[in-house]
């Protein structure tokens, strides 16, 4: 017999000695069937022990998980697992099991699998490959893969061209006998990298790894990538955990996005575990974005990764748009369409081209209120109000998703006359039919596009022709390519100008760059036009320019200035509980542990509520911590996590770190 430490799918994660039979193929990474209380539980084994903490008396005795044939997860996926646990302090067994797809921890009748073989390393001798431009070969010629480690930045405008460079690079792979993994943003985005790879590649197999897929289907993607049968891996961030036994390449397109972070269970960065994943491996690896993060443009401008930029469109004749800001002050506006963007709006239509009016609000109204009591729409769990939806005529928080009827009457005082303030899409796309009684309309949000299903037969619409103006919020604003959109419009951006979160203007200016970006990308030239009542504003200045290399200049001397990220290193401890009191007083005690006084280089902020202060009925408050030394800061937070333990927990407190937090 051997003692085997199991990673078991149950709540704590922690990892479990038990013994198991001695055979030949035992090691680590197989998994193994394990009695837990009164139930078997599937585990996987993290190492092999010469012996245990645990009397003899107490180990239970497991057995392999003999009927399956998945060979045993390889060492980089457990140094994987290692580092994220660490670096996020996370416990390692719940970062191994959440990295396996479901089916893999279930106890079932498992069906040999007969491995399908792998295709011939097929490559992309399609008879038309598309004529490189200049800055693209000049950028491939930067893009060299052949050394190891190394961390490029690819930074193309919108419109330039970055997808046929990753597909000459996944190509290149192909050819060496390696796998690619291409990790994006959002699900809503892979159907089309799914279909460009597969008119690129015809006969390579693809696996498609993200969590909207079925349980069965999301498995068998997992095991082709697993098997090296597929050799192109695309996913979302739980594809960054995807073993593959002949990875050469990991390319993470719109690299600045926030979806790459989880924000529940294990908080990581999937773009930043990719980095340390292709260090670990000994990969190269490219981050593509039109408005890279603050951190990678300035790791970029350091010399840490190495910058191939795209600074034109690639269809030659295609330009960026024009972009123009008017002021607000200065028009009458109706339901925030001023003049000159409705008179463009009727120019499009006369054209026959399409408009896009952004406005990143779904609903129709933010809040319904009561102008005779003043009772307001609030949700009565969370710190917010709830959301006027008229499309199905529901009162909806989009915090904790608590709807219910809209009251046809004021609940306080009786008053039948309750008005909606402020404006959504909803509203906006009344409105504009209205305005434009002939003009085919399309609101594109998260509402109208709820699943995968939904939104490709939208995109089939936009892509046909079939809607004049488009109504949208930041969903529509990457990634997707509109032949006839030839105008965008934007409504209501001014808030995040000034905004508590400083990290609102760096995405704001990506998200306008995206949007603006969907403006002329063919033949048609686009046109920008942006409503503020701050015109002056050096955002819309830079945006105005299209220069992001600039704007991105400005926001990091203020960093510099003000002591942020990335000139220095976040951690944040966050607590929820019945009353802010008690939340309060947890954080207050956390920051009095010992180890605080040893690292005076480690600062501790002051607890404060949270910007959304209740969550279903939770209160919620954080305490930043801050470091110039990355080093320093990741000594200190195991000592200090290992300090918070022991704390007593009222009311049923519940506490998490987050490392790098993107929220705070
Ligand atoms: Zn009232
Ligand atoms: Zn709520």
């Amino acid at each position: 017999m051997t003692i085997v430490r199991l990673a078991l799918d149950v709540p704590l994660h922690r990892l479990f000695d038990y013994r198991i039979e001695d055979d030949a193929r035992l090691q680590p990474g197989l998994r193994a069937r394990a009695p837990f209380g009164t139930r078997e539980k599937i585990g996987v084994i993290v190492h092999l022990a010469e012996q245990s903490k645990l009397p003899p008396e107490q180990l239970k005795t497991a057995r392999r998980v003999e009927d399956d044939d998945l060979p045993p997860l390889p060492p980089d996926f457990f140094q994987l697992c290692a580092f994220a646990s660490q670096y996020y302090q996370a416990p390692l067994g719940e970062v191994i099991l959440q990295a396996l797809p479901p089916g893999l921890k279930k106890i079932r009748a498992v069906k040999r699998q007969r491995p399908k073989e792998a295709n011939a390393p097929a490559t992309s001798d399609t008879p038309d490959l598309p004529p490189l431009t200049a800055d693209q070969s000049a950028a491939l010629e930067i893009l060299r893969l052949d050394r190891g480690y190394a961390p490029f930045l690819l930074y193309g405008v919108t419109g330039s061209g970055k997808t046929e460079i990753y597909l000459r690079l996944i190509d290149a792979v192909l050819r060496k006998g390696q796998q690619a993994l291409l990790l994006a943003p959002e699900i809503n985005l892979t159907p089309q990298l799914e279909a460009r790879l597969a008119r690129r590649f015809p006969g390579v197999r693809v696996a498609m790894l993200h969590s909207e897929l079925a349980e069965a289907a999301r498995e068998r993607a997992w095991r082709t990538a697993f098997s090296g049968a597929a050799r192109i891996v695309v996913g979302t961030r739980l594809a960054v955990f995807a073993p593959l036994p002949a990875l050469g390449l990991i390319i993470v397109d719109e690299e600045h996005d926030l979806a790459y972070r989880q924000q529940e269970g294990i908080r990581y960065s999937a773009r930043d575990l990719a980095i340390f994943r292709a260090r670990l491996t000994h990969l190269p690896i490219v981050l593509g974005s039109a408005t890279p993060s603050l951190e990678s443009w300035s790791h970029a401008l350091r010399g840490r990764y190495t910058l191939a930029r795209l600074p034109e469109r690639a269809v030659s004749g295609a330009r960026l748009p024009v972009v123009r800001v008017f002021d607000t002050r200065r028009q009458k506006l109706t339901d925030g369409l001023g003049e000159p963007l409705l008179e463009a709006l009727r120019q499009r239509i006369a054209a026959k081209e399409q408009s896009l009016v952004f406005l990143n609000r779904r609903g129709f109204a933010p809040v319904l209120a009561c102008p005779s009591c003043g009772w307001v729409s609030r949700c009565p769990r969370c710190a917010a109000n709830r959301v006027l939806h008229l499309a199905d005529r529901r009162l909806r928080c989009h915090h904790c998703g608590l709807e219910s009827r809209i009251p046809s009457a004021c609940p306080t005082c009786g008053n039948l006359d309750l008005h909606p303030f402020g404006r959504g899409t909803q509203r906006l796309e009344t409105r504009l039919s209205e305005l434009f009684p002939a003009a085919r309309i399309l609101r594109v949000d998260r509402d109208s596009a709820k699943s995968r299903k939904h939104w490709e037969a939208m995109l089939d619409e936009i892509q046909s022709g079939a809607a004049d103006i488009l109504v949208g919020t930041q969903m529509l604003a990457k990634g997707h390519d509109f032949p006839r959109l030839t105008l965008v419009g934007t409504i209501g951006t001014d808030a995040a100008l000034f905004a508590a979160d400083w990290r609102a203007p760096e995405r704001l200016f990506a998200q306008l760059m995206q949007v603006a970006g969907r403006a002329g990308r063919a033949d048609l030239p686009g046109e920008v036009i942006i409503q503020s009542e701050y015109p002056d504003h050096p955002l819309y200045r830079a945006l105005i320019a299209q220069d992001y290399p600039g704007y991105a200049e400005t926001l990091l001397a203020e960093r510099r200035a003000a002591g942020f990220p990335p000139y220095a290193h976040q951690a944040i401890l966050r607590a929820e509980a019945r009353d802010m009191a008690t939340a309060l007083a947890f954080l207050r005690e956390a920051a009095t542990r010992p180890c605080v006084a040893d690292y005076p280089d480690v600062v501790l902020y002051d607890p404060v509520p949270m910007r959304l202060s209740r969550l279903i009925n939770q209160e919620r408050a954080q305490l930043l911590l801050e470091s110039a030394s990355r080093p320093r800061l990741q000594a200190f937070l195991p000592l200090w996590r290992a300090a918070l333990e022991p704390l007593p927990r009222k009311q049923h407190l519940r506490w998490h770190l987050e490392v790098d937090p993107v929220d705070c």
